[in-house]
């Protein structure tokens, strides 16, 4: 492009600048420029050069491209535009940048003012099965803090403040202590004077309204649109709603769904599902039922002629469903799960009325003679559950009284000896 190739020219003196060997990594950079920039700050004190200096080396050095060709071709093959681009950008941005990457937005300002990231309001809500068939919207009301309306933030009458003099407004206050041998430790802090602020505002200027808080309450409420088909667990998010604060991005009010349980049906995804109760008749007979829907619509639930239902079986109606999240037309099923109830006893003449009519002849009949060969046997009713748990129960004794016995053994043995 140039019609030449770069020339090989000195490519140590970024290094030099942050004082790091040629190998740094990312990180002993980051760490070197860090240290670096703060003393040198022109802000505190130090040499507006030396601050160029470093920025322009780190900026360099930083960007794995850039850093590449100045390894390679030195300063000069950044300046012709190799890097794309030479060193135009301003050092307090790249300071600032460093500092806060998230609220840097540009400008170049000397004073390293933060932007911060205000945080996010989380809140519950809890919304019936019906809402999130039908879709509704629901109002919450809320108290927020917003920016002061009187001094819009400011705290001032006039809109000014000056710099405070605690820490040169940058609000921020560096000390170094001295730990040994030649050592220095330094550490930055929020001022005091003026809470990280940066600035004072003087007794007759303040707001009257704020009284230089530079922030007020406000009343507010939200509208929160439950569509159909949302979720348990699914964030409905208002964007830059939450407390105002100065210098600081509003973060967000996010509202959580949160399904309310529901006496008659559960849900899984977009499906339905119901328990519903046959007697034994209908189970054998048919049966037909009434099922209020989440929107109020009757549903005529019932068997086909002669179909028998068995315990714990599932049926499906397709588009019973819940609707889904944006394509509403769309539902899932609706399962219905049916528990047979079964007499606990039956009159003898109507058993043996019913033996005759059932299909299905009775089992293999036992004859006399093999029942007199066979010992007598009681059936006891149990409750299975409480079985197994007793079972479970006299095992983990039995495990328990094992491990003493295990304990006990060496202590016999050294009696012995
Ligand atoms: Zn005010
Ligand atoms: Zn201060």
């Amino acid at each position: 492009m140039f019609g030449r190739a770069p020339k090989k020219s000195d490519s140590t003196k970024y290094y030099e600048i942050l004082g790091v060997p040629k190998n740094a990594t990312p990180d002993e950079l980051k760490k070197a420029y860090r240290k670096a920039a703060i003393k040198n700050h022109p802000d505190k004190g130090g040499d507006p050069e030396k601050f160029k200096e470093l920025a322009q080396a780190y900026e360099v050095l930083n960007d794995p491209e850039k850093r590449d060709i100045y390894d390679q071709y030195g300063e000069d093959a950044l300046k012709e535009g190799m890097g794309g681009g030479g060193h135009s950008h301003n050092p307090f941005d790249i300071f600032e940048q460093f500092f806060n990457p998230s609220a840097f937005g540009g400008g170049s300002s000397s004073r390293f003012r933060r932007q911060q990231q205000g945080e996010d309001v989380v809140q519950t809500m809890k919304v019936s099965l019906e809402d999130m068939y039908n879709g509704t919207t629901k109002k919450l009301s809320l108290s927020r803090n917003i920016l002061c309306p009187r001094c819009k933030g400011k705290g001032s009458k006039s809109g000014a403040s000056s710099h405070c003099n605690g820490c040169q407004g940058s609000g921020i206050k560096i000390t170094t202590r001295q730990i040994g041998l030649g050592m220095i430790q330094q550490m930055q802090h929020a001022c005091s004077e003026c809470r990280g602020t940066g600035e004072v505002i003087s007794q007759k200027d303040k707001c009257p309204q704020c009284k230089a808080k530079k922030i007020s309450q406000e009343k507010k409420v939200l509208e929160v649109h439950v569509e159909k088909g949302m979720k348990n667990g699914q964030k409905i998010v208002f964007q830059g709603q939450a407390d105002e604060a100065p210098d600081t991005v509003t973060g967000d009010i996010v509202i959580v769904l949160q399904e309310k349980e529901h006496a008659r049906f559960k849900r899984k995804f977009d499906d339905l599902y119901v328990d519903h109760k046959l007697s034994l008749t209908e189970a054998l007979c048919g049966f037909q039922f009434v099922l209020t829907h989440l929107d109020g619509r009757q549903l005529l639930i019932k068997s086909n002629p002669g179909e028998v239902i068995k315990p714990d079986q599932y049926k499906a109606i397709n588009d019973e469903g819940m609707p889904h999240h944006e394509r509403p037309f769309m539902k899932g099923r609706l399962y219905v799960h049916f528990n047979v109830e079964f007499p606990n006893s039956l009159p003898l003449e109507l058993s043996q009325g019913l033996e005759k009519i059932l299909p299905g002849n009775p089992r293999k009949q036992v004859t006399d003679m093999e029942v007199d060969e066979c010992e007598e046997t009681t059936l006891h009713d149990i409750n299975m559950e409480e079985e197994m748990r007793r079972k479970q129960q006299q095992r983990n004794q039995q495990a328990y009284d094992e491990d003493d016995d295990e304990d006990e053994e060496p202590r016999v043995q050294c009696a012995q000896q």
